[in-house]
């Protein structure tokens, strides 16, 4: 059934035009035991015949079989488009990976030189230099191969850009692995795929370059058949014996629009979509605010005015701004508010996952250790074995090219430095452990094999093969329908219960995270409005758009076709805040203060919320909401 969609999308075309490169390559494979004239064999038939039987393409001026002569020409223009296509990837692959796995410097170094390399007009640097050196089939696949180069790096860089931005290599940098492991594991089998699409477009061009030099008589010399060459030698017959230059541009032609075609294909096929994680430029250089001096709590976590910020051609955004709570072992603190509102920008800042253009600040400890204080390598010890990952959609947290198994036992090999069969086990009682049916032939699936609640089982486990201390969990239901959602925030609950560690639960979603959450802040265009214990802040919320949230959070009294509630208005541009209370455009209580002073989040009793006018302390009606912090 899935290949039958997979061949209906393909198209007839696609599969006509690899039958046709198949049977042009096995022609010029078997050239010599084909039952063929010999390519050279003058007066093998009558010069300047049309077709016949025994010389279907027909004869050229010295009675050479013609159809003997395009195939052993296939030997030499398919054999220049490998070399050269492989030329240009060894050489532009590498080139693309660093520009865009690296970026900064040796991104802007190479792109420049790339650049320069592409505005040199290709054809007439061929030519120069095959004249120059010296017309042979090595020196046109070298010179075919380097002008490709800049095209290889330009689609690796591309690719590779898109790729390290994706979940799955966050996950690995979460889980502790180095560069060069997430390079190799997770970004080059992923670029493999446009990359080998691009090779059969490579060929296509290649082939016909090479035809251009050949028809200039710069490829291969005589009596090698080229078939640039076949065409140039049937010019000056061409209105006594047409098929002379017909057959070998007709083979040529088709040979081109093929692999042209094909690639073209796989490309549509495999196409990487930008998923807007490439962090905006730095336009100018920022310097964090330095932090307020605090006391280091005797807690698990502690997150000290943490800011993060980006320097952008529009203006400075706050993504993150300020703040700060505390997380003991086995509690479950929520982090809630609508997207865009800083929870996942939170996260990677306490996990010092953040873009190279971030400007951080504040502190954040673990178990009074101060991480802002570590390097990304110091760091790495701590990513996987004390602060774990679990990312919102496990499709992409999970590489498509890698089984479970090498993907799950991965961090039991590189931090606990388990042998191949123990973390096999391991694994095996991980996946278990997770619910997952089948652990061991789970192991040996793919990704796209299994449902998303099972997905999302495998990156909880592989969160937390190594013990962490914390789990963070950003949006891990959103991606899962409804019954999975409940199933897997009650393994989260469970697996806090059992490992005794303590969890950070982000979630647009309210009622997600009411049942299962402890603690609760509440955060609105970067910065923390209303923070508290969970059963407090959900019964009896104090700051409007807490309750808001709530309003607009599905109940399971609501009726059937019951039209959802949406707090009305957008959110602020954290480029261009407003003065005052950024919730004001929103807020039906705001007063005149709102409009000129930010509320400072103030602590009453527990709990702290930033409002003017915050609403009274009575008990919220949020009939069918669980609401009760456990
Ligand atoms: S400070 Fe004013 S505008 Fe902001 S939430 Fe409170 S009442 Fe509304």
């Amino acid at each position: 059934m899935r290949r039958g969609r997979l061949s209906a999308r393909l198209g007839l075309g696609f599969w006509l035009a690899t039958g046709w490169i198949l049977l042009v390559l096995l022609a010029a494979l078997l050239a010599d035991v084909l039952p063929l004239a010999r390519y050279d064999e003058t007066l093998a038939g009558p010069p300047r015949s049309g077709p016949s039987p025994a010389h279907p393409f027909g004869t050229d001026g010295l009675g050479r079989d013609v159809l003997s002569r395009v195939v052993h020409g296939a030997r030499v223009s398919l054999g220049v488009g490998l070399g050269a296509v492989l030329l240009g990837l060894a050489i532009g692959a590498p080139l693309g990976l660093l520009a865009g796995y690296r970026r900064k410097a040796a991104d802007a170094v190479i792109m420049a030189l790339n650049d320069v390399a592409q505005a040199f007009p290709a054809l007439v640097f061929a030519l120069a230099v095959v004249a120059f050196a010296g017309a042979n089939l090595r020196n046109v696949i070298i010179v075919l191969g380097v002008l490709g180069v800049p095209s290889w790096v330009r689609l690796v860089r591309g690719s590779t850009l898109t790729y390290a931005g994706r979940e799955f290599v966050l996950a690995a940098r979460v889980l502790g692995a180095r560069d060069r492991r997430i390079l190799w594991r997770e970004v080059v089998p992923n670029v493999a795929v446009p990359a080998s699409s691009y090779a059969f477009i490579g060929m296509a061009v290649v082939i016909v370059a090479e035809g251009s030099l050949a028809f200039l008589g710069l490829s291969v010399q005589a009596p090698t058949p080229t078939w640039g060459g076949l065409i140039n030698e049937g010019r000056t017959i061409m209105e006594d014996a047409p098929n002379v230059v017909l057959a070998p541009s007709v083979v040529m032609f088709l040979t081109v629009l093929s692999f042209n075609l094909v690639g073209d294909r796989l490309r549509a096929l495999t196409d990487v979509r930008e998923i807007g994680l490439e962090p905006v430029r730095q336009a100018v250089a920022a310097v964090p605010a330095p932090t307020a001096p605090h006391p280091v709590r005797d807690c698990l976590l502690q997150a000290e005015d943490v800011r993060t910020h980006f320097v952008t051609p529009r203006g400075l955004v706050k993504a993150v701004d300020g703040v700060s709570f505390t997380l003991e072992r086995g509690r479950t603190l929520a982090v809630v508010g609508e997207s865009g509102s800083g929870k996942s920008m939170l996260i990677r800042s306490i996990l010092g996952l953040l873009p190279g253009t971030a400007v951080r600040g504040g502190t954040v400890y673990l178990s009074g250790d101060d991480l802002t204080a570590r390097s990304p390598a110091e760091m790495r010890s701590v990513l996987g074995p004390r602060l774990g990952t679990v990312f919102q959609d496990p499709m992409t947290a999970l590489n498509p090219v890698r089984t479970i198994g090498a993907q799950v036992t991965e961090p039991l090999r590189v931090h606990l430095r388990m042998g191949r069969r123990q973390a096999r086990e391991e694994a095996v009682r991980l996946l278990a452990s997770v619910g997952i049916p089948d652990p061991a032939r789970t192991l040996r699936r793919y990704p796209h094999q299994l449902s998303g609640g099972m997905r999302q089982r495998v990156t909880i486990a592989m969160a937390l093969s190594c013990g962490p201390d914390v789990l963070f969990a950003d949006e891990p239901t959103t991606a899962l329908d409804v019954t999975i959602q409940d199933q897997v925030l009650r393994l989260l609950h469970r697996l806090r219960e059992e490992r005794d560690m303590a969890v950070v639960l982000v979630s647009h979603d309210l009622s997600v995270v009411a049942r299962w959450a402890d603690e609760v802040i509440v955060m609105y265009a970067g910065r923390v409005v209303e923070r508290g214990p969970a059963a407090e802040v959900f019964g009896r919320p104090r700051m409007p758009y807490t309750e808001a949230l709530l309003q607009a959070a599905p109940r399971l009294t609501d009726p059937a076709h019951h039209r959802l509630r949406v707090i009305s208005g957008r959110p602020p541009d954290l480029a261009d805040l407003p003065a005052g209370c950024a919730f004001r455009a929103r807020c039906a209580y705001a007063g005149d203060r709102c409009a000129t002073e930010p509320p400072p989040l103030t602590e009453v009793e527990g709990r702290a919320y930033a409002c003017w006018h915050p609403l009274p302390s009575t008990e919220t009606s949020l009939e069918g909401t669980h609401v009760d912090g456990r």
